[in-house]
């Protein structure tokens, strides 16, 4: 056996211990500092590099994850011829590239055409003994068979922590009903399976909300491989030319749907191996099984919720509230259930006249709002049940301050009486589920809401006076009766048109109804809140405003006198009589009727188109 022959077998030997140790290999760097040690205990080789071949060029494996390993690489034609020149010249590449104690080489073959990897030393006499024996080529085997073995562990151990990551993660889906966590973790186990690749998450409309890492799937604006994997189902592959990469669409798929896209950009030669997609494909099906499975979960308690509340929304509403008493528990149940910004109650007073409810929120008392109203009430007009818009100016072309438009009408024996409309300034704001939900909430209420809006309205008729639509004799009768027993003060006020018969005579019956109108309708407006105002009898009026005194029910009637012929049309004075109680001076209706009569009276004797009080009987005009 010669020296050479045994060097080698010592060599095969050391490089043998690597399997028998416990720890296997699983990097290059870890083999390839195996393999150091041996050549300088043999060769006394102080300097040396290795490099794995990968798509026709050499890549150092010193720094093999970072960014220099690209920088390093030296092309290398394997159909090349190899003379004494080239080498020379080969060497001179790698110099050039930092590696400046380099003066040779050794490359490694495998059974085809393409080298393994290359061995770049600083030679040594042992070194250049031995590499001029046939025992080199010998070495050249060993090392080869070597790499070729390690090529394999290195993938194998690779794909085995990507299968352990499938692992964890599959058993953290299994264990978890929340959305959430399910998609954060898609997208952390895509990422660390291939950190050096743009990962996206592209969901359907259904799953927003729920995880901030996505990007919502659009079908008129995803690229062609994109919407064929979310149609199919199937993962696509597209070279993008404009982005100059490459797109891989794995559909997120369950048993009953696919709910979105997982999206990775590769470089354009980029090739993932067959495992690798088996890998991503695995993944994006776990994923999709899991989020089938929370969602359903979710949906579950979801129409529980829903039941629950539509349940005890029309038990109360069955219950015995008044139409105001209704508007409030609707209003707050639609604010907790779907958090709108404004909330409006439109209710159909006659065929063209709508009344919005004083218990909508404030934007449905500014003008901005009749954009909305005018759009719902047409669209009910033209047959629409109901109305569900996610971007409600591009719709339309306007720039209105709401997105998120939901209208849900009243109805009473398939008659709209009103409606109720929500608004948010965000697109898309309210899903179906919420417009279903709403849908159903109202259906479920519009009965009870009727009724007890027929109840006030046949309330109304007996209350009201038909003509002016002021308060009766009889309803004020028992109001100042209570207020004199709870109060402490009030002031009665009785109103007398001034030569009433001579505007009949004048203009007709007609425009005297029309300024009985006029006045009551100016008299409801100041005093609303305050008091009620009653039509007396003929063109009497009478207004009870109590817990005020003397002075300011006086400065009240005063402004009557004064404003009245300005709202009227035949122009109209008035004559008034006013009384007072306090809690030292109380008496019954009748006594306080009585003398703002007698004040009335001394008004109309006095001139008219004044106020007067009984106590005095001084003009206060
Ligand atoms: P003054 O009160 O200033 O003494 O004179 P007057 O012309 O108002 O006199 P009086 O109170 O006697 O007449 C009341 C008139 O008001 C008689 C009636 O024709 C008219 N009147 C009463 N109720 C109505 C009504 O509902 N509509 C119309 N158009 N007129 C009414
Ligand atoms: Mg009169
Ligand atoms: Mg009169």
């Amino acid at each position: 056996m010669t020296n050479h022959q045994l060097t080698l077998l010592q060599i095969k030997s050391d490089l043998m211990d690597l399997w028998t140790s416990l720890n296997a290999v699983r990097t290059y760097e870890e083999w390839f500092e195996v393999l150091k040690k041996t050549l300088t205990n043999h060769f006394d080789i102080e300097y040396a590099d290795f490099f794995v071949y990968d798509k026709e060029k050499f890549m150092p494996i010193k720094g093999y994850r970072s960014a220099l390993k690209g920088q390093n690489a030296v092309r290398f034609d394997s159909e090349q011829e190899r003379n004494e020149d080239f080498n020379a010249a080969y060497l001179e590449r790698f110099k050039e590239k930092g590696f400046a104690y380099a003066d040779d080489f050794v490359i490694f073959e495998g059974g085809d055409t393409e080298p393994l990897g290359l061995l770049l030393i600083q030679s040594t006499d042992k070194w250049s003994v031995f590499s001029n024996s046939p025992s080199l080529n010998e070495l050249k085997k060993v090392v080869s068979r070597l790499i070729l073995t390690v090529r394999k562990m290195v993938s194998l151990v690779k794909s085995e922590k990507n299968y352990k990551e499938l692992f964890s993660v599959t058993e953290l889906f299994n264990s978890t009903m929340d959305s959430q966590l399910i998609l954060n973790e898609i997208v952390n186990t895509f990422v660390k399976a291939f950190p050096a690749f743009q990962t996206e998450l592209l969901l359907s409309h259904e799953k927003r909300g729920l995880t901030r890492s996505y990007k919502l799937f659009d079908y008129t604006s995803e690229r062609p491989s994109a919407v064929d994997a979310y149609v199919s189902g199937e993962m696509t592959v597209e070279e993008d030319l404009d982005l100059s990469c490459k797109l891989i669409n794995a559909p997120i798929k369950g048993r009953q749907g696919i709910y979105g896209l997982l999206q990775i950009k590769t470089p354009f030669d980029f090739a993932f191996s067959t495992a690798q997609k088996n890998y991503i494909r695995m993944l994006a099906n776990t994923a999709g099984n899991a989020l089938e499975n929370a969602s359903l979960y979710d949906q579950s308690h979801r129409v529980i919720e829903d039941l629950q509340l539509v349940n005890e929304t029309s038990r109360k509403l069955n219950g015995n509230m008044d139409s105001a008493e209704m508007i409030v528990y609707l209003r707050r149940q639609l604010l907790d259930a779907f958090k709108p910004n404004e909330i409006g109650f439109v209710f159909c007073e006659d065929m063209d006249n709508y009344r919005i409810s004083p218990l909508s929120t404030d934007f449905f008392s500014t003008d901005a709002c009749s954009d909305y109203l005018t759009f719902v009430r047409t669209s009910m007009e033209d047959g629409e049940e109901a109305l569900f818009e996610a971007s409600f100016n591009s719709e339309l072309g306007c720039s209105n301050p709401y997105e998120s438009v939901i209208s849900i009408p009243f109805t009473n024996q398939e008659k709209v009486i009103g409606f109720v409309i929500l608004l948010h300034t965000e697109s898309y704001f309210f899903s179906f589920d919420n417009f279903k939900l709403m849908r159903s909430l109202i259906g479920h209420s519009s009965l009870a809401l009727a009724n007890s809006l027929l109840r006030d309205q046949l309330q109304d008729l007996v209350n009201k006076d038909h003509l002016t639509k002021l308060y009766t004799r009889n309803y004020l009768d028992n109001a100042v009766e209570e207020s004199i027993i709870n109060d402490q003060q009030g002031v009665f006020v009785l109103i007398d048109i001034d030569n009433f018969k001579k505007v009949n005579d004048t203009y007709g019956h007609a425009s005297g109804d029309l300024v009985l109108k006029q006045i009551a309708s100016y008299i409801q407006s100041e005093i609303i809140g305050i008091g009620i105002a009653t039509r007396w009898g003929g063109e009497e009026l009478a207004l009870y405003l109590p817990s005020i005194n003397i002075k300011a029910g006086a400065a009240i009637a005063k402004q009557l006198v004064l404003t009245i012929p300005t709202v009227t049309n035949p122009k109209v004075t008035v004559s008034v009589g006013i009384h007072s109680w306090t809690s030292e001076s109380r008496m019954t209706f009748e006594q306080l009727f009585h003398f703002a009569d007698e004040a009335l009276y001394a008004a109309k004797n006095n001139g008219k188109n004044q106020v007067r009080f009984k106590e005095t009987s001084s003009p206060h005009l």
